[in-house]
């Protein structure tokens, strides 16, 4: 009994988040799922989706009231990724590297950085993109090259960053750089830098943005390189002031990527829930050997084993929000999360796939786009084997004998 309910207690939903999130899900069948294809096949920007997704405030869900936002939780913004990436992750990969950076802004920035950034975030006008990724690491956020030096009342900076969500239009970067390259450890020299520039501008002073990368999927929200050639970024556009934040960037970006590890389960999520709907449709309309396909076991097996999975990452998805917002411990919980649902989203979508046979291959079907699209979630916020060094190391850290 007591166990049933705390299992319902993770699952429930309070009445503004029902109602949120049936918004969220009507707005994905009615304007996401019919012309996510599209978009997918072309590689093209959904201009007019993210501008009903402004209109609806998802810009600013967890911004506070004052900035004009919403104001609302963590777990309340992942019940609304899962339902926006169930329409399509790029949909939500236009709101979830802006999510990261309002969080940086909320927790680290001073007043002035917020009360200048902030409104303008949650109208979605200025878009957030954060990088810390280069050509040559990812995993090892603490090797990075990129180098910021102080030059008068500035620092200049210098690097070439990657895979940078949102690189072309987003207005402003949070983007890592190394302060004092001698530092020892090396995390104790980087520093976090809101660098801001022209959405949509290729070429701003000291700043390049090559075309985007070509990518197998997660189309249409564009993947970029950033070149930073003797960028000026003034002192005070250090996240939190030189005096706070000076040297603290490792730390501020590993704590945002532990809410990012929550929000890419709630994609794991979203992206599994759509492959079993799919399946769960296509099984009993396509008939084998006398019958729909849903009413051989296997088939059934493998509804069942889709759906327990994509259950199974839901609840871990809201368990590790719900820690957050409590303001408990959830950095072992985000971590398990993550490896989950992106594991289950990419099983489940696979699953999917096999039941829809050979059609399942052609570009007709939704699926395929899935197929393309979940691998992704393995990959960002930390792979699956960083995952588990988190999860491992935090394990230890707890059971200590
Ligand atoms: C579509 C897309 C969008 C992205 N968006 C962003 C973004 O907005 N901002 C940003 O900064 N980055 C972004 N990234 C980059 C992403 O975070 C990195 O790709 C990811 O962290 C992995 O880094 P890597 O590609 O350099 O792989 P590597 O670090 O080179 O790893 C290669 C392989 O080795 C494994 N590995 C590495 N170290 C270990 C170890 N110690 N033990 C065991 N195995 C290990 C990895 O798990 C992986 O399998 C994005 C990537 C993609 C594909």
């Amino acid at each position: 009994m007591a166990v049933a309910t705390t299992i319902t207690a993770y699952a429930d939903k309070t009445e503004d988040q029902r109602a949120i999130t049936e918004m969220v899900h009507q707005f994905v069948d009615e304007q996401v799922l019919p012309v996510a294809g599209h978009h997918d096949h072309e590689d093209s920007f959904p201009e007019d989706v993210v501008e009903q997704m402004k209109e609806l405030g998802l810009f600013g869900v967890t911004i506070p009231e004052e900035y004009g936002g919403m104001g609302l939780d963590l777990t309340t913004y992942a019940m609304i990724v899962e339902e926006l990436s169930r329409g399509w992750i790029s949909i939500a990969g236009v709101v979830n590297t802006h999510f990261i950076g309002s969080y940086l802004l909320m927790k680290f920035g001073t007043d002035d950085q917020k009360e200048r950034l902030l409104p303008r975030m949650v109208t979605g006008e200025l878009r957030a993109a954060f990088s810390l990724s280069e050509p040559g690491l990812g995993s090892d956020v603490q090797a990075i090259s990129t180098r910021a030096r102080r030059d008068g009342d500035d620092w200049l900076i210098n690097g070439q960053k990657t895979w940078v969500t949102n690189g072309l239009l987003s207005g402003v970067v949070f983007l890592l750089a190394k302060t004092d390259p001698d530092a020892s450890p090396p995390y104790k020299g980087m520093t976090c830098f809101i660098t801001e520039k022209e959405p949509g501008a290729s070429e701003v002073p000291g700043l390049t943005v090559p075309p985007k990368i070509n990518k197998m999927g997660y189309k249409g929200v564009e993947s970029t390189e950033l070149v930073y050639e003797d960028y000026r970024c003034p002192a005070a556009k250090v996240l939190g002031g030189e005096e706070q934040g000076l040297g603290q960037g490792f730390g501020q970006m590993m704590d945002a990527l532990e809410v990012g590890r929550v929000n890419v389960a709630a994609r794991g999520v979203g992206i599994a829930q759509r492959a079993l709907e799919l399946a769960l449709r296509y099984s009993q309309e396509r008939k084998t050997f006398g019958k729909q396909i849903a009413d051989h076991q296997a088939i059934q097996f493998k509804l069942a084993d889709m759906a327990t999975k994509v259950e199974a990452a839901r609840l871990l998805m809201l368990k590790s929000a719900r820690l957050k917002d409590a303001g408990e411990r959830s950095d072992l919980e985000a971590g398990m999360a993550k490896l989950y649902a992106s594991e289950a989203g990419k099983e489940v979508v696979e699953d999917s796939l096999r039941i829809h046979g050979g059609y399942g291959y052609s570009k007709e079907y939704e699926i395929e786009r899935l197929y393309r699209d979940a691998p992704l979630l393995l990959i960002g916020e930390g792979t699956s084997e960083i995952q588990r060094m988190v999860i491992g190391k935090k394990l230890l850290q707890r059971h200590k004998v």
